[in-house]
């Protein structure tokens, strides 16, 4: 865990769930704020069991698998990235600052 730190820019000052927990939201401390469908989120894991370590080897996950997905945890890695245990019992996701801040509002 060294070399993540790569993220200078804004920072999450509250996150949130909204419509019927079904949105993560996210209100960065420049002013932006970022809405998430958690379905969307879900589909862009990152991890090597989504993705897996070669393109040929990714699971190619789309929004529409995951209609009920809720977030079971959240927690903060560092000050790089937050770890998020989905409702369907997937643990491995961390999602970095840069991601999240990256990824369209689709809320
Ligand atoms: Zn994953």
């Amino acid at each position: 865990m060294t070399q993540e730190r790569d993220f200078s820019e804004a920072f999450p000052q509250s996150l949130e769930l909204t419509d019927d927990d079904s949105v993560l939201q996210i209100v960065w401390d420049d002013g932006h704020t970022s809405r998430l469908r958690l379905d969307a989120l879900r589909a862009a894991c990152s991890c090597a069991v989504c993705q897996g370590h070669h393109p040929s080897q990714s699971l190619n996950l789309k929004p529409e698998q995951f209609p009920e997905i809720r977030i079971a945890d959240i927690a903060p890695v560092g000050r790089y990235a937050y770890h998020i245990v989905w409702s369907d019992g997937h643990d491995t996701g961390i999602y970095t600052l840069k991601t999240l801040r990256e990824m369209e509002n689709s809320a």
